[in-house]
């Protein structure tokens, strides 16, 4: 007799885990997949999005959880398409041609530290400007062949994820990040084990793993303690970014420095240069010192001047409370043994981090980041000013016009940041070139050639799928956690492709005034509500859990926007992050920009706005200020 098998006992292929059975002829995928290369170029992400649409958003763009969940039928389906097996074949043809360009071997080869890197959606290791610029960073260094290795953690639960009650509170959401899912490998020894690097701490060994990110050709080498080998009490140490106490922050930032430099030495990587991204990272200056004093045995103040030679810090922060500083107790307890090492006093190392030496001030990260690196930079030209004046105290004897203190204007990695359609656009109208001479204005002089209305066709082409995107998302996230469906129905169908709409999204830091619009409500409702000039807005934005004043301008917007006469006029998109930065900065009209000058470093995203034909409407602050032309 026949046993009757019914549909519901099939097996759900999308649940298993089929990336070791994916096809020989669909291997390349895979390739591709652990290479964030595809993250700026299109070819390569449009071809994944293609292949399942639906999970392609699901998974928030994850390829290689994409191809795990992809069911047998879908992978027979491909292997028949042979237009989808071209697309394949071609992308690996570009990546693996990208891949076979060598590095410049004419300029120094460089270490780069960042607690943060904001790379791709799914890889969540970043919270904002500071980790996008430092993911861009590694991105340009790969497209310039600079050979780069880059240093940072693998967080478990990484920066949260942000949900709105109902009554607009922010809830802060810690997911843990599968590693098996994520676009990295582990790096293993030749019996195909994990290599487990030792790290020192006072009174016990601290384990971590070691986790590659193939970025082009760049390395990025992330470090992870949430396993066995360690106590509850340090596999803790890189589960959040920017979380818990004074303590655990400084467990972070020496296994960073400390714990990054005994890393790159077991995977025998020696670079020329050393790249302090933000104070956090410091103490591998402490490391390099250690090494020099006691491998090649050379004096302390010998060494010291070879690893300042070689070594510059990138400062962040406009204002001296936002820098790290540690107790002498508790940076006692986890540095005592250094000075021994060094062949110098406590009081040396406490004096290498403070303005004022032997008072009892705490230890600064920034004045040791400055002590022990011959470079130093700001972000912009107004910010590099802003850190000469901020840092001043610290060379004695000089005005703080005299110091070396320079700047670097943060950019964004144009071909992650521009729309796809608008780098066909710029290839079709100025040629392939414009991208490996963009900061060449002569590259740039076809535009002049171009139409207003070929500009305006692919900007409104652009807003209707940003237009789309906010339906979609807001109707998505808001009846997932709202439940009043009509509501939300009326705000979305109020979205209208014919008002002026202006994007406002980042970091709710209070600096960045997100509240400035809303001074006047009665002028902003008449504004808003212009029959023939409508205008809307879309806020997005988290701010960090441990403030208070960020969260609340987050609760009183949200009820402004629940107000009837700016109901569908401003709109709330939940949970920031670099795919919602993407549509806005590719589909609004304007992007706003109104922080407390001069307390803006740089900023980037009204960068990325303009490469998109976004205008830019700002504060004459951060990048703005050299951006800005008066003329004309
Ligand atoms: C670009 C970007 C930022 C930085 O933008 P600012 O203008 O400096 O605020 C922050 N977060 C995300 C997700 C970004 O993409």
């Amino acid at each position: 007799m026949k046993i009757q098998v019914s549909n519901s006992n099939a097996p759900v292929w999308h649940e298993a885990t089929v990336s070791a059975d994916l096809p020989a002829k669909l291997k390349p995928l895979e390739v591709i997949a652990k290479n964030l290369w595809w993250v700026w170029n299109s070819d390569a992400k449009n071809l994944f999005r293609d292949i399942n649409p639906d999970m392609w958003r699901a998974t928030g763009e994850n390829p290689v959880m994409l191809l795990q969940r992809l069911s047998s039928e879908r992978l027979e389906e491909m292997l028949k398409d042979s237009e989808m097996m071209g697309r394949i074949e071609s992308v690996y043809k570009s990546f693996n041609d990208y891949m076979a360009t060598p590095m410049r071997s004419d300029i120094p080869s460089v270490s780069y530290f960042s607690m943060e890197y904001g790379l791709c959606n799914c890889l969540k290791i970043y919270s904002g400007g500071l980790g996008v610029l430092a993911g861009d960073y590694i991105k340009e260094a790969s497209d310039s062949r600079v050979d780069m290795t880059a240093v940072g953690f693998l967080y478990r639960y990484g920066y949260f994820t942000q949900t709105l009650s109902v009554d607009g509170q922010q809830i802060a959401n810690y997911e843990p990040q599968n590693f098996n899912q994520l676009p990295i490998e582990q790096v293993t020894d030749e019996e195909g084990k994990p290599v487990i690097l030792e790290v020192p701490y006072p009174g016990r060994i601290v384990y971590s793993h070691i986790w590659r990110v193939n970025v082009g050709r760049m390395k990025l080498y992330l470090m992870d303690t949430d396993f066995d080998l360690n106590s509850e009490y340090d596999r803790s140490i890189t589960h959040q970014l920017y979380g818990g106490d004074w303590e655990n922050r400084i467990k972070q930032e020496y296994l960073l420095g400390i714990g990054g430099m005994l890393m790159l030495k077991k995977l025998g990587i020696n670079s020329d240069l050393y790249h302090c991204n933000e104070g956090h990272a410091a103490l591998l200056n402490l490391q390099r010192l250690v090494d020099y004093v006691q491998e090649k045995g050379l004096n302390f103040n010998t060494a010291l001047e070879i690893v300042r030679s070689t070594s510059l810090y990138t400062v962040h922060t406009p204002v001296p409370a936002g820098h790290d500083y540690f107790d002498e107790g508790l940076f006692g307890k986890y540095m005592g043994e250094f000075p021994a090492r060094l062949g110098i006093s406590w009081a040396d190392l406490m004096n290498m981090g403070r303005e004022n030496p032997d008072t009892n001030e705490r230890f600064s990260m920034s004045v040791f980041a400055l002590n022990t690196c011959q470079e130093a930079n700001g972000v912009s030209w107004l910010h590099g000013e802003v850190s000469k004046k901020m840092f001043a105290g610290i060379w004695k004897g000089y005005s703080w016009e005299e110091s070396h203190v320079g700047y670097v204007t943060n950019g964004v990695h144009m071909p992650t940041w521009a729309a796809s359609e608008w780098k066909s656009f710029y290839a079709e109208r100025l040629g392939e070139q414009v991208f490996a001479n963009q900061s060449d204005p002569k590259a740039w002089e076809g535009i002049f050639n171009v139409s207003d209305e070929d500009i305006w066709n692919l900007r409104m082409r652009m807003k209707n799928k940003f237009i789309n995107f906010v339906k979609r998302d807001f109707k998505a996230k808001w009846l997932a956690n709202q439940g009043d469906p009509s509501a939300v129905m009326s705000i979305v169908d109020k979205i209208n492709p014919d008002a002026l709409i202006i994007g406002f999204a980042r970091r709710f830091a209070t600096y960045k005034r997100a509240h400035l619009l809303f001074t006047d409500l009665d002028r902003l409702a008449k504004i808003v509500n212009n029959e023939r000039f409508p205008v809307q807005f879309v806020f997005s934005g988290k701010a960090h859990p441990a403030d208070g004043a960020g969260q609340g301008l987050i609760k009183r917007i949200l009820e402004i926007s629940r107000m009837p006469q700016f109901l569908g006029k401003i709109i709330f998109l939940e949970d920031y992050n670099m795919i919602v930065a993407k549509r806005l900065v590719t589909g609004v009209d304007i992007w706003l920009n109104t922080p407390t000058r001069p307390l803006e470093a740089s900023g980037t995203s009204g960068e990325k706005a303009e490469m998109n034909g976004v205008l830019n409407f700002s504060v004459l602050d951060g990048w703005w200020y050299e951006g800005y032309r008066f003329d004309e």
